[in-house]
């Protein structure tokens, strides 16, 4: 007589209708036994019977970490009634062949009872399909999934084969249990033999959805007729996008799109700025400009896009100049005009010089040539090229007016004024050396430093983030840039930046507007790959057209949701619930398909009986010892995982594998040993379609019950 299969999982109170599956009530971990006391016992009224167990089929290394052996409630049974009554008390192991045996006691010959009892888990499942494809790889999974289990004497009952409600080409794991695909209360829908009752649902493809930004340059050349296309990265993945024709963008890539995408940002790079877009607003040597938006194409832009302020989208300048000028750090007194009054003899020659040093002024005056010539020097100021604007002489008590043309600029600092054409003034400084005094009052044009001022150099600015009608200011260059939407002009203030004479600054603008774009705006394919956006379709993408019609090159970054494929997913330990998917994103053979198929279904259900864990009870020992197949994912993958067989090499894309915090992750060898279906990825190369024999262990104590 075979053994009798003991279901250690399965609750001693189950429903009725679990009792149906079952010819005997074989289930928990605990058997009554009792003898009816006939033949030789049956008017023996003093007898008693001694019990025995014994068991095999567990490994030796397994004992450690079982609880606690078989227990007999008695080791002999007095007779009640007609009958020998004990209880037998099994660890939670599978795998074993126990023999219970009663003799009478004194009556080796005698053994009324003798059974064997053979422990298993029981799972019962409700299959949901999708569609036949489905079905089919359930009808060839089916065997192979029953027969890993059964290796760990987990025994998978078919309890209902149901098809979705729904055929969709992506199932997304973001709502618990995916209720949209069943509705309980169908037939033979309920979980009605929970706890040891799990639903599983093979689905076209199982998806999460992962945002990212994208971006990319398009110009009005790039067209596939030229071969050309532009790549980018996302996560280490290439995505190819290609233009069309002017209005529409195509992104081609091996991941899909998911239709809740949401943003895209069409962004010129620099365009540089015409010159005759750029008036200065005060004479040099002012940093003080305006660009005049409506001399460009793709500057107007930002001006139309700044005006969708009141729609869903915004926009940002970031300016960038160039110019050739002088720095200080105190910045500059902005007035233009600058008054020097003094009074001079001939006394004041280069070796005596009239000296103003207050806390701003630090010009030097004296008289050269004998008293013909007047120079001012002043390291603070940068000149104008039209250096004085008025000068006044007073000798004797008679002002004079000078014509400017008699001023020189010398340099930034530096002036001369011709005397000579007035003899009146030679003739007051005639009198004395010493006393024959004028007084000089002299307007200069140009711009003063509050400070000492560098050697002029080339100077780079960068204003950044300059939004509607904001100022900002630059932390290094103190360049301010404000954009005035009404006015149609970005203004350039320098604060510490003075250009030098006759160099025109040169600007950049780099323009950015994100929008959602109108659903009309924009297609799938089937797949979810093939992204088509008509720009034309939405009114600041067409300006981006637009611009790139006109040459330039426009620059989009995308913000997009992306699908993540999953094998296979268990919503949190110990559900009563797997979802698998059939393929991921491609079209795998029937072969890989399956096999994928049966790798998740039971990585899925390893997880949920408690694999990998990271010790194991020593029950004999009384410590946790570590399990040192035991891995998570700073090692690879998500969530506790198995590594038997695997090697722990470099991480990273470098070496065509995952990133991982630790820079390490478990890997197949090379020689083609297989891995456990604990594995964290399923590799369906690569992992065996068996749990390791550390896994199998821990799956033969571990009880099956889904809350
Ligand atoms: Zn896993
Ligand atoms: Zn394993
Ligand atoms: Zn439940």
């Amino acid at each position: 007589m075979p053994p009798t299969k003991w279901y250690l999982n399965l609750p001693k109170t189950f429903p009725r209708k679990l009792a149906r599956d079952l010819k005997k009530k074989n289930a928990g971990t605990v058997i009554n036994l009792d003898v009816t006391a006939g033949g030789a016992l049956a008017f023996a009224f003093d007898a008693t019977v001694d019990w025995t167990v014994t068991y095999d089929g567990s490994p030796d290394a397994d004992e450690d970490y079982v609880p606690a052996g078989p227990t007999l409630a008695r080791a002999r049974s007095p007779r009640h009634h007609n009958k020998f009554k004990n209880q037998l008390t099994l660890p939670m192991v599978t795998g074993r062949t126990y023999t219970v045996e009663a003799r009478r006691t004194g009556h080796d010959d005698q053994v009324p009872l003798s059974r064997q009892y053979e422990t298993w888990q029981r799972v019962y499942y409700t299959v949901h399909y999708m569609n036949q494809a489905c079905r089919a790889i359930y009808d060839a999974i089916r065997p192979r999934i029953t027969a890993i289990f059964a290796a760990a004497n987990i025994e998978l009952k078919e309890r209902a084969v149901l098809e979705t409600r729904v055929d969709e080409l992506f199932t997304t794991v973001d709502s618990p249990l995916l209720p949209h695909l069943y509705r309980t209360r169908d037939k033979n829908c309920a979980l009605d033999r929970a706890p040891c009752h799990i639903r599983m649902v093979i689905v076209n493809d199982l998806v999460d959805v992962e945002r990212s930004w994208v971006s990319f340059e398009i110009d009005n050349t790039t067209s596939p007729e030229d071969g050309q296309c532009i790549r980018l990265s996302t996560r280490g993945d290439d995505h190819e996008i290609i233009v069309y024709e002017n209005d529409t963008v195509v992104f081609d890539t091996a991941e899909p799109f998911d239709e809740r995408w949401t943003k895209i940002t069409a962004s010129t790079p620099p365009i540089e700025v015409p010159d005759e877009c750029v008036d200065a607003l005060a004479d040099h040597p002012m940093l003080e400009f305006e660009i005049d938006v409506d001399g460009d194409a793709a500057l107007a832009y930002l001006h139309e896009a700044s005006l969708e302020g009141q729609r869903d989208s915004t926009w940002e300048v970031t300016l960038r100049g160039s110019c050739r000028g002088r720095w200080c750090a105190e910045g500059w007194f902005r007035r233009y005009e600058h008054a020097v009054k003094v009074e001079l003899t001939l006394a004041n020659d280069a070796g005596n010089k009239k000296v103003a040093a207050g806390h701003y002024d630090r010009y030097e005056c004296w008289l050269a040539d004998g008293g013909d010539t007047l120079i001012i020097d002043d390291p603070r100021m940068v000149l104008a090229e039209t250096a004085v604007q008025t000068i006044t002489v007073t000798a004797s008590g008679e002002p004079l007016v000078l014509d400017a043309s008699v001023a020189t600029r010398v340099s930034d600092g530096c002036v001369s004024i011709d005397l000579s054409g007035e003899s009146s003034i030679a003739e007051a400084l005639a009198v004395n050396e010493n006393t024959g005094a004028i007084t000089i009052n002299v307007v200069r044009c140009g711009a003063r430093a509050n400070g000492d001022i560098d050697d002029e150099t080339d100077h780079e600015f960068v204003v950044p983030k300059i939004g509607e009608s904001t100022t900002h200011k630059d932390d290094d260059r103190a360049v301010q840039c404000r954009f005035g939407y009404k006015t149609r002009n970005l203004n350039v203030v320098g604060d510490k930046l003075l250009f030098a004479a006759g160099a025109k600054p040169k600007f950049e603008v780099e323009v950015s507007a994100a929008v959602s774009i109108a659903a009309g705006a924009w297609s799938l394919n089937g797949a979810g790959t093939k992204l088509e956006i008509d720009l034309s379709a939405d009114g600041d993408l067409a300006l981006a057209a637009a611009a790139m019609a006109a040459g330039r090159t426009v620059a989009f970054k995308g913000y997009f949701n992306w699908r993540q494929s999953f094998g296979g997913y268990n919503f949190g330990k110990a559900t009563h619930f797997v979802a698998l998917t059939t393929k991921k994103f491609g079209n795998w053979d029937d072969r890989v398909m399956q096999k994928r198929t049966v790798l998740a279904f039971c990585h899925e259900i390893g997880h949920a009986l408690g694999l990998s864990p990271k010790h194991f009870r020593n029950y004999n020992s009384g410590v946790n010892e570590v399990n040192d197949r035991y891995y998570t994912d700073d090692q690879g993958g998500t969530g506790p995982h198995c590594h038997y067989n695997a090697e722990l090499v470099t991480a990273g894309s470098a070496h065509g594998r995952p990133d991982t915090n630790s820079g390490q992750i478990w890997w197949p060898r090379t020689d083609g040993s297989e891995l456990c279906i604990m594995y964290h990825t399923l590799k369906h190369d690569s992992v065996a379609e068996e749990f390791c024999p550390i896994c199998l262990s821990h799956l033969k104590r571990s009880k099956a019950h889904f809350t």
